[in-house]
């Protein structure tokens, strides 16, 4: 993933933005259109179809940053970061794990101290999706040591800021897909703190709710695109055709649940712990159609790489499972550490 391709995929959001179809149901007086949910996916949908780029790199600031500002960030806030993240001009990326710290998000330990009005960081993360190619992040650091939950502060940081180093890593598909990110007495304005110093695991839950939701809508969309094309490639083979129905039904059984969370959200219900649902089904039926499809034909082995990932990135499935049966089905707690 190179500077070239990121440039052509800010170039295209801006075009998107110029042309009124970038963050349709945003606000007006940040850029968006005012428009339902329901347009938004199904602007989605037509633009995948037509062939218009995915825009991955944009997939926090359009999924979780951009919605986290709008829902629990300051109008100073709001004016600052949204209408740059729908022109593409602010790319994005999540710190929030590290090392010792992922499933487990409560225990992190990268350190911010008060002093003056910025916070001094210190610290590391790691797993940052495309922080290499990022002009801010999300942030999740760690301000009182003695309180698990309400010592921690959510903020987003520049990561041009002295003192932010990113190093990227090499993942299966071959390229530099995430990155460790080390902070060494980075100074991040107070002013960029999300809700209060202390409050971080609200506003963190926020975003993670965000990202388990709608956030995965570009991946059910392209699946319906997928097996389509398995179909046809299949359509003289009953036994393979015959997998490739199933496959087809799961999808659509999927965007049936895509939808729904959208009108949920649509009479203005955020989204809570059964957009873990959602999370959980899409990222383990991207992983079957691409598993089957990668047996059949090696074109879509990096598709089936990639999909081990999606079932990790933003809280793994194992853990979507614990989150339904504790706060959904009512099930005991597992213990806790
Ligand atoms: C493709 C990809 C992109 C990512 N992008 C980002 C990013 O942009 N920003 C960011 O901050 N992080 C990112 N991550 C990191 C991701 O959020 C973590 O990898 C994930 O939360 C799991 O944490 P961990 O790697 O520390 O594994 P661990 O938490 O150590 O888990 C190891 C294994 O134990 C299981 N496990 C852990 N706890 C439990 C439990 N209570 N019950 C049952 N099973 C359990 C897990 O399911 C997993 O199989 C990304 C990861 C991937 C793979």
């Amino acid at each position: 993933m190179d500077a070239e391709y990121i440039a052509g995929q800010r170039q295209w959001q801006k075009s998107l933005m110029q042309a009124g179809l970038a963050g349709l149901s945003w606000p007006i007086e940040y850029g968006g259109q005012g428009a339902s949910p329901h347009r938004q996916l199904i602007f989605h949908e037509e633009h995948q179809r037509a062939g218009g780029l995915g825009g991955e790199p944009f997939f926090v600031g359009l999924t979780h940053a951009g919605p986290t500002i709008i829902a629990e960030g300051t109008e100073d806030q709001r004016q600052r970061w949204l209408p740059g993240i729908l022109s593409g001009d602010l790319l994005f990326a999540q710190c929030f794990s590290e090392p010792g710290a992922g499933s487990d998000l409560v225990s992190i330990s990268t350190r911010a101290v008060v002093e003056d009005d910025h916070l001094i960081v210190n610290g590391q993360k790691i797993w940052n999706t495309r922080a290499q190619h990022a002009d801010m992040c999300e942030l999740l650091v760690r301000t009182d040591a003695s309180d698990r939950y309400g010592g921690l502060t959510y903020l987003m940081a520049d990561m041009h800021t002295p003192g932010i180093t990113v190093r990227p890593i090499t993942a299966i598909t071959g390229r530099p897909e995430f990155c460790e990110v080390y902070f060494d007495d980075a100074r991040i304005p107070l002013t960029n703190v999300m809700g209060r110093v202390g409050q971080g695991w609200n506003v963190a839950t926020t975003t993670l709710l965000f990202e388990r939701s709608t956030a995965f809508a570009a991946t059910i969309i392209g699946l319906q695109r997928v097996v389509a094309g398995l179909a046809e490639q299949h359509r003289n083979d009953p036994v393979r055709a015959h997998r490739v129905q199933e496959l087809s039904d799961d999808v659509m059984a999927v965007r049936a649940l895509l939808y729904k969370t959208v009108s949920e959200q649509e009479n203005g219900d955020e989204p809570g712990p059964t957009s873990s649902a959602l999370k959980l089904v899409a990222t383990e039926l991207n992983h079957a159609v691409h598993k089957f499809a990668a047996l059949e034909d090696r074109a879509h082995l990096e598709s089936y790489f990639e999909a081990f990932g999606l079932r990790i990135g933003g809280g793994t499935s194992e853990i979507q499972r614990n989150i339904l049966a504790e706060r959904v089905l009512g099930l005991p707690r597992e213990p806790r550490r």
